[in-house]
């Protein structure tokens, strides 16, 4: 097939129902539900959310002086013990009889960035599914509520982290407030985590913990520094975040599940990357006008964030960041040199910005908790030598599943190129050679929440 982007249209026709196909449906409905228009639900969230909230969370943040992970703990006024009970008594007067609202707490023993065993406590706010097939699938969202200086050990001086991470902070805490007037199947955990400029402590014991229960954490999205659009130089970028999503994790040992993704060139489709995909195709049509530049690392050089110890336990997790930097506002002591002013303040965060950042990823986690699970056991047929592509897949769990679309783009592409709805079958045949393209199942319900896909490993 010549290089031709791939439509719908253009390979309508090219699809034959497989072996649990279905009778023709009417042509009416042949399509399956509409998986491009917008959920009146996810709309009226994204409108909901608000920059001036933001920005009052944000200043309420920076008004404890401090939040570094050994600041005092007594007073209420100041230091990370008064911001996190602060946060916590906010979450619940926002989400009444809604969110359930908790401290996640553990002691952190004497290490590199520990200097005492010292508490550290995750304010987490989970909103409950309301689908039975589908409330023991999590979706977490994350920002950090530590701060820090230039020096990483200094607990008392001023540190007001407004962009790292009130901003993250403030984007988790106006998604739960707004999210929690409204019901969706899966389950979504909002977390304002400690200790991630000690060493990611309180994202890691938290998905520690999640890993040892065996939860079903399906994404995890980290917003850590989304509060500026202006860069070092000068340079003003408001339209765009990036998203960055590591392919597999880069560990020693190869595990079973990475060899057989790696060996069939499926490396750009780990379960992170789907989400990605999910997250950007979701984000940028709710939030008009705005990109979501996936990058395809674990993070930035020198840097790491909260996203990582999830991806370490095997989930999917991603972390948004603004698109240029400006160092001198990161991890800095507040002080003016020859007319440079450093430190992380309130002056440099863009409320609007942040707004869309959060926006996006409301949209996002909106979709993945209204949508059916990503599609289970996805095989390829390739017993035989064949040049078109045989998908099967088991069946999804959730009452509400209309049927399964299968998605494909060249081997080169980032994003899905074409897609069809195949009905509800098991099994399915698309004219196309599965030596030359990638391709993935979802899961779509009869709204038209489509799930992220699911890439197929071989049938032999
Ligand atoms: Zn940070």
């Amino acid at each position: 097939m010549p290089h031709v982007r791939i439509t719908a249209g253009l390979v309508a026709g090219l699809i034959a129902g497989g072996a649990f196909a279905a009778p023709a449906a009417p042509a009416a409905s042949a399509a399956g539900p509409d998986v491009t228009r917008h959920q009146a639900q996810i709309d009226k969230i994204v409108a909901e959310i608000s920059p001036k909230r933001i920005e009052s969370y944000i200043r309420k943040l920076v008004s404890f002086e401090t939040r570094h992970t050994m600041s005092e703990t007594e007073s209420d006024t100041r230091g990370i013990g008064a911001a996190r009970r602060w946060i916590k008594s906010e979450l619940e007067r926002c989400g009444a009889g809604k969110l359930q609202v908790a401290f996640d707490s553990h002691i952190a023993p004497v290490s590199a960035r520990i200097s005492r065993p010292t508490e550290i406590v995750n304010v987490v706010a989970t909103l409950p599914g309301t689908q039975e097939a589908a409330k023991d699938r999590l979706y977490v969202v994350s920002g950090h509520y530590d701060s820090r200086n230039t020096d990483v050990m200094d607990a008392t001086g001023k540190a007001p982290g407004a962009n790292d991470d009130a901003s993250g902070t403030a984007a988790v805490m106006e998604m739960a407030c707004v999210m929690a007037k409204h019901q969706f199947d899966a389950t979504l955990v909002f977390m304002a985590v400690a200790a991630e400029e000690q060493g990611l402590l309180g994202a890691g014991h938290w998905a520690r913990q999640a890993r040892a229960n065996n939860l079903n954490v399906a994404g995890m999205l980290n917003n850590d520094i989304i509060g500026s659009s202006r860069a070092d130089d000068g340079r003003v970028d408001n339209k765009q975040v990036r998203l960055f999503a590591q392919s597999i994790p880069a560990t020693k040992e190869m595990s079973e599940a990475v060899r057989q993704l790696v060996a069939t060139g499926g490396e750009n489709d780990s379960i992170t990357r789907q989400l990605a995909r999910h997250v950007k195709e979701q984000g940028e049509r709710y939030v008009k006008g705005f990109k979501v530049n996936v990058i395809q690392r674990h993070d930035r050089y020198l840097r790491g964030g909260d996203h990582m110890p999830f991806l370490e336990q095997g989930y999917a997790a991603l972390r948004f960041t603004v698109p240029n930097e400006d160092f001198a506002h990161q991890h800095q002591n507040l002080r003016t040199e020859d007319g440079k002013v450093y430190g992380d303040l309130i002056d440099f965060v863009d409320f609007d910005y942040a707004a869309k950042v959060t926006k996006v990823n409301a949209a996002a986690l909106a979709s993945l908790a209204l949508a059916p699970a990503a599609p289970k056991d996805v095989k390829v047929r390739t017993a035989g030598l064949t040049n078109d592509t045989t998908l099967v897949w088991a069946a999804n769990a959730e009452p509400d599943v209309a049927g399964y679309r299968i998605v494909w783009r060249e081997t080169t592409a980032a994003q899905w190129e074409g897609a069809k709805y195949v009905g509800n079958v098991l099994e399915a045949t698309v004219k196309l050679s599965k030596d030359n393209y990638f391709f993935g199942v979802q899961a779509v319900d009869k709204d038209g929440n489509v799930s992220p896909a699911t890439y197929p490993l071989p049938l032999r």
